[in-house]
């Protein structure tokens, strides 16, 4: 990359901090909690406003509203800087999880810390994409290829609403050559996370005195049952290891989470009538997702025929997704990265969920690498150093100008 090009998307950045910290304090004055979704069409609308601002052409895409949110509307928002068909996407989401004071959407600066909920996860995000496409386009810089900015609600809550609804209408990752997400991923690129499944099991049973216990059908004893052969087949799950990067050692095993949430029965001296515990099943990006998943509802599914009373809630199900350190965009973004921050970055798997894994369906490669931490992400004192905000824009422009190129 030419360094004059360089230095002159650095100091259109420069030139815009006061801006950018002040679009962010507004971005976490909406209190976009969700659950239950609130406050979503006033920060689409200001999100918009500025895309419009700094010169993108933007869409707002509603989502039909169904059955538990017809009180509260979901809104995407799409926006585009340039011409030509192949694109690279900036992606985010302006959900946050509720916050544990209201005070935490009264934006609060100490010195280059921004406290607030969202501010890591991920508003600061949101600011430093829009901020970067600005960039490019003020340095009247032509790529050979578009960005796509794409802001979606719902992510905290697994997407339905948001990704996963432009993905059923085909606007997700469209002509897409890569995906940058801005995630608090605490200075690291992540490349990859793991597949979840997560369901509650409910043993029944029947209710009796303990004086009259054969009269009753004990619900813990089934539920014991179960436990014991999901047992066996956690050996056999935790005997996989992922080969992507991800610390320390006992982290690289695939998980299979029991009784992260269990209860049962009503008194030491009834017999318990009901029982239930929460499973999470984390699958590692090289299992087989639905081989995977197929293992362990046969498990269940035996049980239940050979006379184990039980059902199933399905919680929460997500698919994995991992690409190669070696991707073009990886290099891109490593280089961006070491030329702003002033060291090598790190390739990590995320320890959670993340929405990489809808364009990885797409086989669109894409990477996670944000402004926050994830250590302060959904607590009480959640907080972005401004100054990586500003960085991550750096980043972001110049990822985009390696990876498209200019024409
Ligand atoms: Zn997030």
């Amino acid at each position: 990359m030419n360094e004059s090009t360089r230095a002159l998307l650095i100091q259109a950045i420069q030139s815009r901090q006061d801006e950018m910290s002040h679009f962010l304090e507004q971005l976490i004055s909406i209190p976009t909690e969700n659950p239950p979704g609130r406050s979503y069409l006033p920060c689409v609308s200001l999100l918009e406003r500025k895309c419009r601002e700094v010169g993108l052409e933007t869409k707002i895409i509603d989502v039909p509203s169904g059955g538990d949110y017809e009180s509260c509307p979901r809104q995407c928002l799409l926006a585009f800087l340039g011409e030509a068909d192949r694109i690279l996407y900036f992606h985010g989401h302006y959900d946050v999880v509720p916050a544990s004071d209201p005070r935490q959407f009264l934006a609060l600066r100490k010195g280059t810390k921004l406290f607030g909920r969202g501010a890591s996860d991920m508003k600061g995000g949101l600011v430093a994409m829009i901020y970067a496409a600005r960039a490019l386009k003020e340095c009247g810089i032509k790529l050979n290829g578009k960005i796509g900015l794409t802001i979606v609600p719902d992510e905290e809550t697994g997407g339905r609403n948001g990704s996963q609804y432009l993905e059923q209408i085909g606007l997700l990752g469209k002509n897409g050559i890569g995906m940058l997400t801005p995630e608090p991923t605490s200075g690291v690129i992540w490349n990859a996370n793991r597949g979840a499944i997560s369901l509650r099991v409910r043993v029944g049973g029947k209710s009796a005195h303990v004086g009259l216990h054969f009269l009753g059908k004990n619900a813990f004893e089934h539920m014991h049952q179960v436990v014991t052969q999901l047992l066996c087949f956690k050996e056999e799950v935790m005997k996989k290891k992922t080969c992507f990067q991800i610390k320390p050692e006992a982290a690289k095993s695939s998980i299979l989470l029991l009784g992260g949430q269990c209860e049962g029965g009503t008194s030491f001296n009834s017999v318990p009538g009901e029982c239930s515990f929460t499973i999470d099943r984390r699958i590692n990006p090289e299992e087989d997702f639905d081989g995977e998943r197929l293992k362990l509802m046969e498990i269940l599914e035996r049980l239940k025929s050979s006379g184990v009373p039980l059902e199933l809630e399905v919680l929460q199900e997500g698919s994995s997704a991992g690409f190669s350190e070696d991707e073009p965009l990886a290099r891109s973004l490593a280089e961006s990265v070491h030329s702003i921050v002033g060291k090598p970055s790190r390739f990590e798997m995320c320890p959670g969920l993340l929405e990489i894994r809808f364009y990885g369906r797409r086989n669109v490669p894409a990477f996670a690498y944000g402004p926050g931490l994830l250590s302060v992400s959904h607590g009480p004192n959640e907080y972005v150093d401004l100054r990586d905000v500003y960085r991550c824009a750096a980043i972001y422009a110049l990822t985009a100008l390696r990876s498209l190129g200019a024409v």
